[in-house]
């Protein structure tokens, strides 16, 4: 693989026995049992409302066609349109992608933005691609979505290995084939053409006003408190930054590569702009290399798995040495290692909420987009931040009131929500 970075995350990826839609599935059960969900309710909640598989002719720049295989998968429509991020990996399967979308369904209900969920990945190695490539890859992947997406049906945005560029060929795209320029049916966008202030920033954002509440919890100060992040990405990177500014100690981060840690803390923005320069955190001057299997087991108060699933298993669970868990990345816990964790009292800012400020900005963005009318930076940072806040809250509060851990909490809040609407509309059948 081209990618030797990307490997060592894989290397440990999936340890515990379960495909991640399997682990969707089982925390889904967990929470319709103890919501005493119908029945009937429950078989259709369940599964994905749709799955699109395409096949995505490229002319590569050898002059040869290349076949790449993508997905599409719209969980659930009962609170508005699909919405969730495209994936390019070489490793993305079409059960990551289900899970994915279900997350986003979930994380949607959570942060209550008027959106089901849908995820999209394609197989291949954009590491190995050109611009040109990307293009037209994005392109004709996008044309063989043109009857499923649009404002009001379904809203991509960027996930790992996409970004504003993707967002914005994809807009291009669809605005071609429908003769005007349709700016809502993605975000993530460049801000020039229709994107939001703050979005770029958002998840990590999130990340840090969620922290902020859990360490009140804790009777800490941000000054006071640790924090290792792994992944220096858009969650990760950010979210770092973010927490340096505002006092948080950050002693490890890391990328796909592996990790830094210096006890006394990290000087994350000139961290940051090494990775930036050198591509790698390798010869990093003062601090001690770790792997990202070996950061995770670092004491803390915060730790923030900010890169992608399965980081937390059955393995390594039990040497998690943290109080208080953010998950930055989409499902980086295991079902199992999740019973592991509570039992040592770890308190869990589960993922649907704390990466949930991507998609609240999104939906700031595709607020935007279809006034018309943009707002200022400070305008949607403190709408997040309220958003955030209300969330954690009102997690925690339900947590509290039905007397279960705060992943159990999140799912069965947002299964309530999304059973409510779906009763309330009628299942079609
Ligand atoms: N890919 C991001 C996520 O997993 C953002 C999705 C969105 O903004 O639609 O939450």
């Amino acid at each position: 693989m081209a990618n030797p970075m990307a490997d060592e995350m894989r290397r440990f990826k999936g340890s515990d026995e379960k495909n991640p839609f399997e682990a969707m599935s089982e925390r889904f059960d967990r929470a319709a049992t103890l919501l005493g969900l119908d029945e009937d309710l429950y078989r259709v909640m369940r599964v994905p409302s749709r799955e699109i598989k395409v096949y995505i002719p490229v002319r590569m720049d050898t002059g040869h066609i290349q076949v790449f295989e993508g997905y599409r998968v719209q969980h659930n429509f009962a609170r508005g349109p699909a919405k969730g991020g495209i994936r390019y990996a070489p490793d993305v399967t079409l059960d990551e992608v289900k899970a994915l979308s279900a997350w986003m369904t979930w994380k949607c209900a959570v942060v209550n933005v008027p959106f089901g969920g849908g995820k999209g990945g394609i197989i291949c190695d954009p590491a190995q691609m050109s611009i040109g490539e990307l293009e037209r890859l994005t392109r004709r992947y996008t044309s063989e979505l043109i009857d499923f997406i649009g404002p009001d049906k379904d809203v991509p945005a960027p996930d790992m290995n996409t970004n504003e560029q993707t967002m914005a060929w994809i807009m291009d795209t669809f605005s071609m084939h429908a003769r005007h320029t349709v700016t809502a049916v993605v975000t993530g966008k460049p801000i020039a053409l229709g994107g939001s202030l703050g979005r770029r920033e958002a998840t990590g954002r999130g990340v840090l006003f969620c922290v902020n509440e859990a360490i009140k919890r804790f009777n800490l100060t941000p000054q006071e408190t640790t924090v290792v992040v792994q992944g220096s990405g858009n969650v990760g990177g950010i979210g770092a930054e973010l927490m340096h500014q505002e006092g948080y100690k950050v002693i490890a981060i890391s990328d796909v590569g592996g990790g830094i840690y210096n006890k006394d803390g990290l000087d994350i923005p000139d961290v940051l702009a090494y990775l930036r320069e050198n591509k790698s955190l390798e010869g990093y001057p003062n601090v001690e290399f770790v792997d990202n299997k070996q950061l995770l087991e670092i004491e803390c108060d915060v730790l923030a798995p900010c890169a992608t699933e399965n980081q937390i298993t059955s393995e390594n669970a039990d040497r998690i040495r943290c109080k208080i868990l953010a998950e930055g990345a989409n499902g980086p816990t295991t079902p199992k290692a999740d019973k592991i964790l509570h039992d040592k009292g770890i308190f869990v800012i589960p993922d649907i909420l704390a990466n949930a400020g991507g998609v609240t900005v999104s939906y700031f963005e595709w607020v935007q987009d279809r006034m018309g009318y943009f707002w200022s930076e400070d305008e949607v940072n403190s709408r997040l931040k309220d958003k955030m806040v209300a969330s954690f809250n009102e997690l925690c509060h339900y947590a509290e009131k039905h007397d279960v851990d705060t992943r159990t909490a999140a799912y069965m809040l947002a299964i309530d929500r999304v059973a409510y609407d779906t009763r309330m509309r009628g299942i079609y059948a």
